[in-house]
C-alpha cells in the first residue's frame, strides 16, 4: 500500500493546485499522434475540477534546451480542452512561470484550468535548481504529482517544487501505476513471468538482477538476448552484442540456476545480411548464427517456447520488443508475445515504451490489465527503486 497522501485527502475548493502531468506525447510537427498520456491524466483532472480547485497543469515535452517553439505545449492545451469539453487556458510564457503565466493564474475562477508552457523551457528544470522550483510553488497552494512517466527524475517540477508548497499528494494515475507494478513486484500471484526485450542489456542490468529474485520464469528476447547467447558460448555474427556485458550475462545465467528461476533465452533467430525490412531473411539456430548475419527477431521455435511459458502464468510483466518490430518482417516475435498475453488468465502489465506502443498498435490494448504510461519509470520500479517524485510527496 502506498503510504502517500492522495487527492481524496485534499480540500481543494478555491485552492490553486499545480498538477505535474506527463504530457510528453509523440508529435508529428504540431499534431499529437497518440494522446494516451493525456487521456490517462483525465481522472485526476476531472476530480479536481469537480471539487472546485483551480488547476494549473504542467509537464515537459521532448528535450528542448530552452524556449523552442517546436516543443510548445500549445497543441496539448487544445487536445485537453476537447477531451474535457471545457476551455483550457494556455499560458504561452517562455519563462513558464513568468508574467503571462501569473496573470493567467490570477484570472482563474474555481474549476478553471490553465496549462503552463513546457517546463524544460527553463534550463533549471532538469538540474532541480531552486529558483524554478520556488517559481512553480509561488503560483500554487497544493502540488499534485500524476506524472508517473517522469517520476523517476528528480527535477524542479517533480521533486524540487514539493519543498516550497504547503501540501502535496499523488494523483489517481500515479496510484494506479504503483498499485499494478508494486503488487506485481512485491506480492505477485504465481507463476510470475517477466519478459524483457529491447536493444540493450546495459539498460536493464538492475532489472534483470532484481527480477531474478522475484519471478518464476524470466524470458529474454530482443537485441539484448545476443549478449546472453554469446555468454552461452555461441557466435552471434553481426548481431547486437555488448562484449563488456558478457560476463554479467554469464553471472545472471548462473544466478537463475542457483535461485531456481526458469531463464528462457532464444534458441533460434531470424537473420539478415542487411539491416532493413526488404531483404532476404531466414531462420538460424542460435548456436549456428552465420558470421556475416544479424539477428533481428526470435525464430519460430523460440516463439513457441516463449508463448508456451505464458500459458499458465498468473502475473506477467513485459518490457521491450522481441525483435526489430519497426520492420514488419521482424515483428512476428513481438506480435506472438503480445497475442499470447491476451490469453493469459491473470494480471498482464505492459511496462510502457515500445511494448506499450506495439500492444496498442495491434489493438490488444484493452485486453491487458495495465499498460504503463512510463517506460523509464516502470523499469526503475522493476529494479526495486523508489521513484524520487513519489518519495517527495507528503506521507498520509
Ligand atoms: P529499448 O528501447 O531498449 O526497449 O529497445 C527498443 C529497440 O530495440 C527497438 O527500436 C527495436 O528495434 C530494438 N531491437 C529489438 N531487437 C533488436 C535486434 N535483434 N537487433 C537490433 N535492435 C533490436
Amino acid at each position: 500500500m502506498l503510504n502517500k497522501r492522495n487527492i481524496d485527502d485534499l480540500q481543494v475548493k478555491g485552492k490553486r493546485i499545480l498538477v505535474r502531468c506527463d504530457f510528453n506525447v509523440p508529435m508529428d510537427g504540431s499534431k499529437i499522434t497518440d494522446d494516451v498520456r493525456i487521456q490517462a491524466a483525465l481522472p485526476t483532472i476531472k476530480k479536481l475540477i469537480a471539487g472546485g480547485g483551480r488547476l494549473i497543469l504542467c509537464s515537459h515535452l521532448g528535450k528542448p534546451k530552452g524556449p523552442d517553439a517546436q516543443f510548445t505545449l500549445a497543441p496539448v492545451a487544445e487536445r485537453l480542452s476537447q477531451l474535457l469539453d471545457k476551455p483550457v487556458v494556455f499560458a504561452a510564457d517562455d519563462a513558464v512561470v513568468g508574467e503571462k503565466a501569473c496573470a493567467a493564474v490570477a484570472a482563474m475562477a474555481d474549476g478553471d484550468v490553465v496549462l503552463l508552457e513546457n517546463t524544460r523551457f527553463r534550463k533549471e528544470e532538469s538540474k532541480n535548481e531552486e529558483a524554478f522550483s520556488r517559481g512553480l510553488a509561488s503560483i500554487a497552494d497544493i502540488f499534485v504529482i500524476d506524472a508517473f512517466g517522469s517520476a523517476h527524475r528528480a527535477h524542479c517540477s517533480t521533486v524540487g517544487v514539493t519543498q516550497f508548497v504547503t501540501e502535496s499528494a499523488v494523483g489517481y494515475l500515479m496510484e494506479k501505476e504503483i498499485a499494478f507494478l508494486g503488487n506485481a513486484v512485491s506480492s505477485p500471484v504465481r507463476p510470475f513471468v517477466a519478459i524483457l526485450g529491447g536493444a540493450k542489456v546495459s539498460d536493464k542490468i538492475a532489472v534483470i538482477d532484481n527480477l531474478l529474485g522475484k519471478v518464476d520464469t524470466l524470458i529474454i528476447g530482443g537485441g539484448m538476448a545476443y549478449t546472453f547467447i554469446a555468454a552461452q558460448g555461441h557466435e552471434v555474427g553481426k548481431s547486437l552484442l555488448e562484449t563488456d556485458r558478457i560476463e554479467y550475462a554469464k553471472e545472471m545465467i548462473a544466478k537463475a540456476k542457483a535461485v531456481g528461476v526458469n531463464l528462457l533465452l532464444p534458441v533460434d533467430t531470424l537473420v539478415v545480411r542487411e539491416f532493413k525490412n526488404d531483404t532476404e531473411f531466414w531462420t538460424a539456430d542460435c548456436d549456428a548464427i552465420p558470421a556475416d548475419c544479424i539477428g533481428v527477431d526470435i525464430g519460430e521455435k523460440t516463439r513457441k517456447i516463449f508463448t508456451d511459458a505464458l500459458k499458465d502464468a498468473k502475473t506477467v510483466v513485459w518490457n521491450g520488443p522481441m525483435g526489430v518490430f519497426e520492420f514488419e518482417n521482424f515483428a512476428k516475435g513481438t506480435i506472438a508475445v503480445a497475442e499470447a498475453l491476451t490469453n493469459v488468465d491473470g494480471t498482464t502489465i505492459i511496462g510502457g515504451g515500445d511494448s506499450a506502443a506495439a500492444v496498442n498498435l495491434l489493438g490488444f490494448g484493452d485486453k491487458m490489465s495495465h499498460i504503463s504510461t512510463g517506460g523509464g519509470a516502470s523499469l526503475e520500479f522493476l529494479e526495486g527503486k523508489e521513484l524520487p517524485g513519489v518519495v517527495a510527496i507528503d506521507d498520509k
